[in-house]
């Protein structure tokens, strides 16, 4: 009788294994596309958990958006030079890890690049650089040290008026960290939330194999030339190849540098693999910033953490730990 029971919840057990599949669903969240998947048994099982998901990840965007003039962000930046604002511990916590990544990369990444002026143009519409004088003047309210934090009353003060603070280049990895996170604790066994190309990943494949991540040259688009196992860690790439300007034999990106106003030049796109996909995200728009040399560097002095760059040229630079495999 027991060698019964026995065996038949080994059976069931093991039906349950090999029944487990992917569920896959595409949506459009924080202006951009989602894709989320889960592995789970059934259809409603991960039905009900992709609207988990859903949901956390609206959830961010109500509390971050800076289009959305009801968000504690927008609250924040219409009382620039007037007030502080006191904000979610969320919030007031995502600010501070900004800051500091900000300081991590020298002013590379710095939320309040969203103040700058719109002298750049990469719709085709350009035909002149601005003067000098246009691109100084358009950073003069960017810089993250007149962003004051109070702990204590956990307000936030934009210092000078006419700033702004915008999450483009962190938000979607925040939100797809806290999206996986919320899935683990209601025990969900593997999946990927990605958005837009920065993801996060979680579990193995229902085969068992680690999940992975096609790097491709976006000067190739077809073709991936590295194929890399993940495993419950974050990638996150960077880079539109059709969003620059060209001027004398030079091409400026649409990430500009927040410190000087200038688009960055001389990369096409960077893949960020660390444990968390909201610094993968801003540590990608950084290297961009940065550029090949100084990102490198600054990425090999960090543990847990590589990046392979692809250069306007077509080169692939990679940091020192990582290890492509033609495919
Ligand atoms: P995408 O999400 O388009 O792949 P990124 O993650 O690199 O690209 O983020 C680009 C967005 O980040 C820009 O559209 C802008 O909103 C914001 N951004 C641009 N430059 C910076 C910067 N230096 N620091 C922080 N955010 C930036
Ligand atoms: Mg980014």
């Amino acid at each position: 009788m027991k060698k019964h029971l026995f065996l038949i919840v080994i059976l069931l057990y093991s039906t349950q294994l090999f029944s487990q599949q992917i569920h896959r669903k595409t949506l459009k969240l924080m202006g951009s596309r989602f894709d989320i998947s889960v592995v789970a048994n059934d259809t409603l099982k991960a039905s009900y958990y992709i609207n988990l998901a859903v949901e956390e990840i609206s959830r961010i965007e109500k509390l971050i958006s800076s289009w959305d003039p009801n968000s504690q962000t927008s609250e924040i930046i219409r009382n620039a030079g007037i007030q502080p604002v006191k904000v979610d511990k969320e919030l007031f916590d995502l600010i501070e890890r900004s800051i500091a990544i900000s300081k991590l990369t020298d002013g590379a990444f710095d939320i309040s690049y969203a103040s700058m002026d719109k002298i750049w143009k990469f719709d085709g519409s350009m035909k002149t650089m601005p003067s000098e004088k246009e691109i100084k003047e358009s950073v003069a309210k960017v810089g993250y040290n007149n962003i004051i934090l109070d702990k204590e009353n956990q307000t936030v003060f934009l210092k000078l008026k006419g700033m702004k603070i915008g999450f483009g280049a962190i938000g979607k990895g925040y939100a797809a960290d806290k999206a996986k996170t919320l899935l683990i604790s209601e025990g969900v066994v593997a999946g990927i939330i990605n958005a837009s190309g920065d993801m996060n990943t979680w579990g193995k494949q229902p085969n068992g194999d680690d999940w992975k991540v096609a790097i491709t040259n976006p000067l190739n688009k077809n073709n991936a030339f590295a194929l890399l196992p993940i495993s419950n860690s974050a990638v996150v790439t960077s880079g539109d190849y059709e969003k620059y300007v060209n001027f004398n034999g030079k091409r400026y990106s649409h990430i500009i540098d927040p410190r000087t106003g200038y688009p960055a030049s001389d990369i096409i796109s960077v893949s960020v693999f660390a444990p968390k996909a909201e610094l993968a995200d801003a540590l990608a728009t950084s290297i961009f910033v940065m550029g090949t040399e100084i990102g490198l560097n600054r990425i090999n002095q960090l543990k847990n953490i590589e990046c392979i760059i692809i250069d306007s040229k077509g080169g692939i630079h990679t940091s020192n730990n990582i290890n492509i495999n033609k495919i």
